[in-house]
């Protein structure tokens, strides 16, 4: 990852496709544990999922490990059915 005036560079990758959904800059002293989750809108599958920060190559690589291997699917259906009932909310 690239280091810039204590900002990293950490990628979010969605727990629904895959895919990268976000790099966002932290700054080097906020750390959270590996895998940190943080809701974020997927540009790919248009929509806000769990997303899961990859804070380098190695966790980069361990996510889609786990992802391939269906490790975030409960996690996932939490998330969507979270996401379902408080669209039904706000439709009233
Ligand atoms: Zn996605």
């Amino acid at each position: 990852m690239r280091k810039t005036n204590g900002i990293e560079l950490h990628s979010f990758y969605c727990m629904n496709c895959g895919n990268k959904a976000y790099d966002l800059a932290r700054p080097i002293s906020h750390r959270y544990s590996k895998h940190h989750r943080k809701r974020l809108y997927c540009p790919w599958c248009k929509m806000t999922v769990n997303c899961i920060e990859c804070r380098n190559d190695a966790e980069v690589y361990e996510f889609k490990e786990a992802f391939s291997e269906g490790a975030y699917k409960e996690e996932l259906q939490e998330c969507l059915d979270y996401i379902n009932n408080s669209m039904e909310l706000i439709k009233g």
